[in-house]
């Protein structure tokens, strides 16, 4: 097991900046997520802790020890590829055997090491079988017992499951997570798939065009994204540009949102307005299932706008309302399926709730 510690990587292809100056601590036993879209730089990073690149600035150490320019055989690291990139034409014991023959280990050792690591990944029956007649989902299990047979000190996942349809993929999940916590490892795990960041990782790494936005807990970032990129990126949000108008009673800070025509209350403990300098663009963020719903006019409270239901998306577990608030601005609110008799119909009047409390006040990123 290891520490992963990043500082300060850049790397540069010609002249796109594929990773700028990324600083980053990856615990002992971590299971550790990169999560962005596609091309913001997680499999160049990935590659840079494996060894396949070197960075153009920066240093990568594996406990204290620098790593920057070690190749990649020498750095105990077990990689599963997007791909697989498996030997069709080999058996899974000679592919799942292939790095312990490279590392001289012997005959009885292999067999015994290849026999234990496929009884893990539950594939004990397919050992004489031919890769390229398994399932989508066999081939994974065998690229993930391929990088955990040599006992890698790191093991580095990039979108393992993206080539699996749905029900697989979540299956797959759960057990990649089974494995990591058996074994105790180090994980790395690459995707743009954020419910497989949230679901799945201690810690998460936001990506966007090479830049690490944000890293935390899922609850952390999913409650407390540091601006619009990751508010948007991780789960579903509302957003408006906002102006900071004035302090108003009790802890409440008023701004004002040209989107909604409206002044718009906010509270919430870490929203700190006095160190606000002015130079950021702002706006707020509101979580579908943080929105109250009315079928009558609610008095008494801020924050509280009519509209007309535009859409009802119905999904089984939940129910998603559309509330067209004004010309120019449609809300979106989501809400636990509590039967037909709860859900709006298309063109009802509604009054829609903000509680002040779940307004996030962020910068533009
Ligand atoms: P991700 O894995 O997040 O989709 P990548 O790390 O693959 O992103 O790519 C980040 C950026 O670096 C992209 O703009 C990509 O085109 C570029 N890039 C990646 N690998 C190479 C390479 N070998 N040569 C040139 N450009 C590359
Ligand atoms: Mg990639």
């Amino acid at each position: 097991m290891s520490t992963v510690n990043l500082s300060t990587i850049t790397k540069r292809f010609g002249n796109v900046t594929a990773v700028k100056g990324l600083d980053l601590v990856i615990e002992e036993g971590e299971f550790f997520t990169f999560l962005g879209p596609s091309g913001c730089g997680k499999t160049t990073t990935l590659r840079m802790i494996a060894g396949f690149y070197y960075p153009s600035s920066g240093k990568v150490k594996f406990n204290e020890r620098d790593m920057t320019t070690v190749p990649p055989e020498k750095r105990n690291t077990g990689m599963v590829f997007q791909n697989y990139a498996l030997f069709p034409h080999m058996t899974v014991f000679e592919n799942v055997a292939f790095g312990l023959n490279v590392r001289k280990i012997n005959k009885a050792n292999t067999k015994k090491r290849v026999e234990d690591v496929l009884n893990k990944v539950r594939l004990d029956q397919y050992i004489t079988r031919q890769v390229s007649q398994l399932s989508g989902g066999q081939q994974q299990r065998v690229a993930l017992a391929r990088a955990l047979v040599i006992e890698p000190d790191i093991l580095l996942l990039d979108e393992p499951l993206s080539n699996l349809d749905a029900r697989l993929r979540d299956e797959m999940r759960t057990e990649i997570l089974r494995l990591q916590r058996e074994y105790g490892i180090t994980t790395i795990y690459v995707t743009h798939d954020q419910v497989e960041a949230l679901t799945m990782s201690d810690r998460i790494a936001v990506f966007n065009y090479g830049e690490c936005q944000q890293i935390g807990t899922p609850t952390d970032i999913y409650n407390k994204p540091v601006n619009d990129f990751v508010a948007e990126f991780i789960g579903e949000t509302n957003l408006s540009p906002i102006i900071f108008e004035e302090k108003a009673l009790g802890d409440d800070l008023v701004f004002h949102s040209n989107l909604l025509e409206s002044s718009i209350h906010v509270n919430h403990s870490e929203l700190n307005i006095a160190a606000y300098d002015g130079s950021d663009e702002l706006v707020m963020s509101i979580r579908p299932e943080a929105i109250h719903i009315d079928g009558n006019q609610t008095t008494g409270k801020n924050n509280v706008f009519t509209g007309e239901v535009s859409l009802v998306q119905f999904t089984g577990a939940s129910v998603h309302t559309f509330i067209k608030l004004n010309d120019n601005f449609t809300i979106k609110a989501t809400d636990l399926n509590r039967g037909p008799s709860t859900y709006f119909k298309e063109g009802t009047e509604v009054s829609v709730h903000m509680p002040e409390d779940q307004i996030r006040v962020i910068p533009k990123a």
